[in-house]
């Protein structure tokens, strides 16, 4: 299923963004000339490999940090800050380790001062829901790393914003884990409808979530090409359109990474050994 019948209305649009750091006298350009539209109920991935701005997009999304010219609306109005429409789930889990995992999804709602009644039931539910029911009373220092993407993903849940914003939420996470929390994610998303926009330097993670894949280049960090895939779900990764897909995509991201070090060897006169190791495309 592509959850094509929602997706009509515009939820972001990405207007002419760019983005530039200034360290010292050092510029980078994270994002340059970005113009993108996620409609409602899409599952967009951004790919890149790591680098390329994915985050920065994301954050300018989520509102954490403005562009530096161009503009993000949500739901029709500016982003000019973080807000509760936009949840957003990070690598590294951010849960509070000194709260159980119940106490660590009900947080949003008792900020939010609902009843305790609701609170629970709500808590009881997204327990369920992310098959934590028996970890509840758990610590997240005693959780695998799959347990407690569960735990964040089921707090930001607790909000029930519309949208989701996931930055390489299973990459450290084992592949056998992997598949099986981007299963658990499919199926949520699937039963809420929820826009998805998902940060990944995953190739096949990409191919094997979203309804299209924005492949993003390397300095500046700008849309190389957004692809879409109509493949229905669960996705055969073994299938020849899949297996096709990947093969576009792993040759764009390839070029991408061509281009930047033809750029750094003719920037450095052709000497090779003077690039900076450090800045190598991963
Ligand atoms: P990605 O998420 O794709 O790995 P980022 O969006 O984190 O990439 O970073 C894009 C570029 O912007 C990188 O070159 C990074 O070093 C730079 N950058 C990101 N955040 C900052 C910051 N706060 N200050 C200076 N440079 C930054
Ligand atoms: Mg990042």
């Amino acid at each position: 299923m592509n959850n094509t019948e929602n997706m009509q209305a515009p939820h972001v649009i990405i207007k002419n963004v760019d983005k530039v750091f200034s360290s010292g006298d050092k510029e980078v350009i994270a994002l340059k000339e970005i113009n993108l539209t996620i409609y409602n109920g899409e599952f967009v991935a951004i790919l890149g490999p790591s680098g390329c701005g994915k985050s920065t997009l994301l954050n300018a999304i989520a509102g954490f940090s403005l562009p530096t010219s161009g503009r993000v609306y949500a739901n029709g109005a500016e982003v000019t800050r973080p807000g509760p429409d936009r949840g957003m789930v990070f690598q590294e889990y951010a849960l509070f380790p000194w709260m159980t995992v119940a106490e660590n999804i009900a947080f949003g709602l008792e900020i939010k001062k609902l009843p305790k009644q609701i609170i629970k039931e709500k808590v009881d539910a997204l327990l369920a829901k992310l098959q934590l029911l028996d970890f509840r009373d758990r610590f997240p220092k005693d959780l695998s790393g799959g347990m407690k993407q569960r735990v964040a993903i089921a707090r930001v849940l607790a909000l029930d914003p519309p949208m989701m914003l996931m930055d390489e939420p299973f990459g450290a996470l084992d592949a056998l884990t992997r598949r099986t929390m981007q299963d658990e994610l499919l199926r949520i998303w699937m039963e809420l409808k929820k826009t998805v926009i998902f940060v990944t330097h995953g190739i096949e993670e990409s191919i094997y979530l979203a309804d299209r894949v924005v492949v993003m280049t390397y300095r500046p960090g700008t849309i190389k090409q957004i692809v879409p895939v109509e493949l229905s779900r669960p996705r055969e990764v073994s299938s020849p359109r899949f297996i096709y897909l990947q093969k576009e995509i792993t040759s764009l991201v390839m070029e991408e990474q061509m281009r930047f070090r033809n750029e750094e060897i003719r920037d450095s006169g052709g000497n090779v050994s003077a690039r900076d190791e450090s800045e190598q495309v991963p």
